[in-house]
């Protein structure tokens, strides 16, 4: 079901708070987390989801980069700071991979979301090294083989007005479903969860359906290919052994299977 994996960077973190808002009030490095928790709330029906840290933590930018190999998708989210009058959505694609279209698909989508003009997106190339990404967490990333990589920059913290934004949480929340939603277009993910159903044969009154849904949700079982669950369906002794792995891996949140 969930064939493409996305990684989304929270920009900044930990030692690195720095970055506020016009009024102080807004910390980028909480912003972005905010934002790419909501963005992984809605991937996650759809993506096998990772973010490079889920609370307020310190990575360096190649440490950020280097999660993205194996990703179909890798998405750094930040807020921009410039002068209190700039204002708007840019983001960034790879000078080597050109991912323009999705790049233009997440931006405007971001920018609608909020309220805010969309900017467009950009690739900025390296005047120290040629041909290669000015942006670090970028390079990295296209370096270690992922196809698609960007870095969003969602509005102005320098903004008053769009600092105001970047703070409600109501616009942070529709701006991650807005890009979820472009995402989803992208990769042509069908609306798995349009009959407000996971699985196509566990209707909503079944008994077990909140357990089927939550197991789902908590990344455990998945169900079939085709959108079914069977769910009269016997356990053979290879899936009761994925089944305990799984299990064990979420409590403790050690990896024991590559
Ligand atoms: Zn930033």
């Amino acid at each position: 079901m969930r064939k493409y994996k996305f990684v989304i960077d929270p920009g900044h973190g930990g030692k690195d708070r720095a970055n506020k808002g016009h009024s102080g009030r807004y910390v980028e490095a909480d912003g972005n987390l905010q934002f790419a928790l909501y963005l992984r709330d809605y991937l996650n029906p759809y993506f096998h989801v990772v973010l490079t840290r889920d609370k307020d933590k310190t990575l360096s930018l190649t440490e950020r980069g280097r999660m993205a190999k194996g990703a179909d998708m890798f998405l750094s989210v930040h807020s921009d700071a410039y002068t209190s009058n700039s204002s708007g959505v840019t983001i960034f694609d790879s000078v080597d991979l050109k991912n323009e279209d999705i790049a233009k698909n997440i931006g405007k989508a971001v920018a609608d979301a909020m309220g805010i003009p969309f900017r467009g997106s950009r690739e900025k190339e390296s005047s120290r090294h040629p041909g290669e990404d000015y942006y670090t967490v970028i390079d990295v990333a296209q370096d270690g083989g992922c196809p698609c990589v960007l870095l969003l920059e969602r509005g102005f913290h320098s903004n008053p007005a769009e600092e105001k934004k970047l703070l409600n949480a109501n616009i942070v929340q529709a701006s991650a479903e807005a890009t979820a939603n472009a995402i989803k277009k992208y990769y042509k993910i069908q609306e798995v969860m349009s009959m407000g159903r996971i699985f196509k044969d566990i209707e909503d009154d079944r008994w077990s359906a909140p357990y089927i849904e939550a197991a789902k949700e908590l990344d455990i079982i998945n169900g079939n290919d085709d959108g079914t669950f069977n769910p009269a369906g016997s356990l053979t002794r290879e899936q009761a052994a994925v089944l305990t792995v799984r299990l064990y891996e979420k409590i403790t949140g050690r990896k024991v299977v590559k």
